[in-house]
């Protein structure tokens, strides 16, 4: 059973501080589970054993001079491809960046090697990190590893399936309207997205830059702790990352819930939630209360419209973010005619799959001058009451909580010819993009078919101490330590 794939990060650098493993070991455990598994999985894209090999020498290294990092070094971690690498294919899952080589790091990639941990590889994504079941990917769909034949859920659909099977001990993720937490759920794995800005940006290819989020993707709540802490802080080379002082993040993680006011969102709670789901989140309701919690039905009235301003919002802003992929600097160039406007014309027009295709046209029509004011204008008044709602609602409530997704995993094919059912995915994780406030999923439990539900734990920004701390009181009532089919080595031998 210790298989040191299956370690949390907590486990691991125990292990690695008292000379049972070595990070060396560590890696080629982990690179044991890619191999068994990637065949049904393809949660990677690219795999780099060169420098990975090499970041585990160097923490081992590291150790033997008695220098210490902290909690990741030596730690085997996988990154979501829509995070730039030096050296290193970066393809968002887009036809238009294949073979794409970037000549640097992404600032969560240098804050993640200075801290030494290892850089295993780039996991898959819908492209442009526009989806929620990593179909959208120009390279092949991620598998689900509590049932392959059901989708791990997206954007960051490879990291959270990476982690829930063994094959990376934690992943990065990017959330712009639950890409982190939505499939974090769907596997079975911790997922946490920070207030905005509280993660440098830069070096995360832009999807919608008012909304998008860098955050961990564990098989615990510590876990998203030690890395949240690594990754978080003020970078200069992104002028909306937060200046201020940090908050201790884990200053509460051990207080449970005693005397915590936690708010149920009536809204997000309606139709489309799956019974299973509902009794799961209702029967976590009762054993936090049983902790001590006193819980509150409230009522957030604008997110019944979030969904449809976050498809006007996160539309516009890809459709300039996506503008600088014209053929001329980097990526696919594709000659077709005789101007350099119908060579990016052809090089478009190849380069981006339909979904991405789908989104620029929508956000290119809400910004066209006669309807700005009717889309793109109305969208941000709904984001202001969005924003109001949930300011409101911190008043009678230290957080709020909702079921993460108001379904379990889905099949693959079943939605991609259906986009709104598609966007309903996220309905729950959405207005916590628009407001900037940071949310957690943990999982809680599985459905009759064995597939995993989450909670979702939403709190102001930048109180993610009290977050974390309802996270972990969570995660302690579910006990939930079942694990995929994919990753116990006979399910796949
Ligand atoms: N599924 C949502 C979308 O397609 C959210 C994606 C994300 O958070 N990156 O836009």
């Amino acid at each position: 059973m210790s298989d040191p794939a299956d370690f949390t990060i907590a486990e691991a650098a125990r292990a690695l501080r008292s000379g049972e493993t070595t990070a060396a070991a560590l890696l080629k455990a982990v690179r044991r589970r890619v191999t068994m598994t990637e065949a049904d999985l393809h949660a990677y894209l690219t795999i780099d054993a060169e420098g990975a090999e090499a970041s585990a020498a160097a923490a081992d290294e590291a150790f033997a001079r008695g220098e210490d990092r902290g909690s990741l070094q030596g730690i085997p971690i996988a990154l979501k491809d829509n995070m730039v690498t030096r050296g290193v294919e970066t393809t968002a899952s887009s036809q238009i960046l294949a073979g794409w080589i970037p000549p640097y790091d992404a600032s969560v990639v240098t804050k993640l090697r200075d801290a030494g941990a290892v850089i295993i590889g780039k996991t898959n994504l819908d492209e442009f990190a526009m989806g929620s079941s990593t179909e959208n990917s120009a390279y092949g769909t991620s598998r689900n590893p509590w049932d392959p034949e059901r989708v791990p859920g997206g954007s960051s659909g490879g990291s959270a399936a990476a982690v829930a099977v063994g094959s990376a001990l934690a992943a990065l993720g990017s959330d712009t309207g639950g890409s982190i937490r939505q499939p974090a759920s769907l596997c079975g794995v911790v997922g946490m997205k920070p207030t905005y800005g509280l993660v440098s940006r830069y070096g995360l290819i832009a999807f919608a830059s008012s909304l998008d989020q860098i955050g961990p993707i564990t098989r615990s709540v510590d876990d998203a702790l030690a890395v949240l802490e690594t990754i978080a802080g003020h970078d200069p080379e992104d002028a909306t990352s937060f200046r201020g002082e940090l908050p201790d993040f884990g200053s509460q993680v051990d207080r449970g819930v005693d005397g915590l006011r936690i708010g149920v969102v009536s809204e997000l709670l309606g139709e489309g939630t799956e019974p299973a789901v509902a009794d799961a989140f209702g029967a976590m309701l009762e054993r936090l209360e049983g902790a001590g919690a006193e819980i509150r039905e409230l009522s957030l009235p604008s997110t019944a419209y979030a969904l449809s301003a976050y498809y006007l919002i996160a539309p516009a802003e890809c459709s300039a973010n996506l503008a600088r992929f014209d053929g001329v600097r980097y990526g696919l160039r594709v000659d077709g005619g005789e101007t350099v406007e119908d060579m990016m014309g052809a090089t478009r027009a190849a380069g981006f799959g339909p979904e991405v295709t789908r989104r620029i046209l929508l956000g290119t029509y809400a910004l066209s001058a006669g309807y700005y004011d009717a889309f793109y204008g109305q969208a941000q008044k709904v984001r202001t009451l969005v924003i109001e709602d949930f300011k409101q609602a911190y008043q009678q409530a230290d957080v709020l909580v909702t079921p993460t997704s108001p379904t379990t995993a889905f099949t693959v094919g079943e939605r991609t010819d259906d986009p709104l059912a598609m966007y309903l995915s996220d309905i729950c994780t959405i207005p916590s993009n628009l407001s900037g406030d940071p949310g957690i999923s943990v999982p809680i439990g599985v459905d009759d078919a064995g597939l995993p539900i989450g909670f979702q734990v939403l709190a102001p920004a930048l109180a993610e101490p009290v977050m974390f701390r309802v996270a972990k009181a969570v995660e302690g009532l579910a006990g939930f330590d079942a694990r995929p089919t994919l990753a116990n080595s006979e399910g796949a031998a």
